[in-house]
């Protein structure tokens, strides 16, 4: 039979180094979170839309894509964009240069308005959810159009499959 005196002798002397090298790791690494989040529990429009995720799949193909090298919140500017359409399954990829929720106060505008193909489609779905593919920084208008093309091909989210329309940005 082992002798617990010295086992409980030990474990303090464990648990110390233990606290030691936590507080040592969490001072060198900060933690950056991955993938899409929500920063607001609730009054947050674009929160609750948000899926917290670090992958995404397209509804088209099947294909799964992780998205480590993202973080994405709200606010965050400068942003290639996933819809979900929760009702029918279809997507559509955007880019913005504001802040994720100005952009999603204008989706919501879009859907009231319907001028656009976005807006069209949510005249008979209803529920979407968002998450961020890509994160830019001191991007152009063209910088982010481009990211967003490459990310329309590689969901396949052009119309019928998807929501997106050739030659149509919105
Ligand atoms: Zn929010
Ligand atoms: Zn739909």
């Amino acid at each position: 039979m082992p002798t617990p005196p010295k086992v409980i002798f030990r474990q303090p002397k464990n648990l110390q180094s233990l606290i030691v090298r936590a507080k040592v790791s969490s001072r060198s690494t900060p933690v950056v979170h991955r993938g899409t989040f929500k920063t607001h529990a609730r009054n947050c429009v674009t929160c609750s839309a948000l899926r917290e995720t670090t992958h995404v799949v397209s509804h088209t193909t099947g294909e799964r894509f992780h998205l480590n090298t993202t973080s994405t919140t709200c606010t965050t500017k400068e942003v290639i964009y996933l819809i979900n359409c929760l009702d029918c399954g279809k997507q559509y990829v955007g880019e913005t240069g504001s802040e994720l929720k100005v952009r999603h106060r204008g989706h919501r505008q879009e859907f009231r308005k319907c001028h656009t193909p976005l807006g069209f489609h949510f005249q008979t779905c209803q529920r979407c959810e968002l998450i961020g593919l890509q994160n830019l920084t001191n991007s152009t208008k063209q910088n982010r159009e481009e990211a967003e093309l490459k990310w329309i091909y590689r969901l396949k989210t052009y119309a019928p499959l998807g929501i997106n329309v050739k030659d149509m940005r919105h």
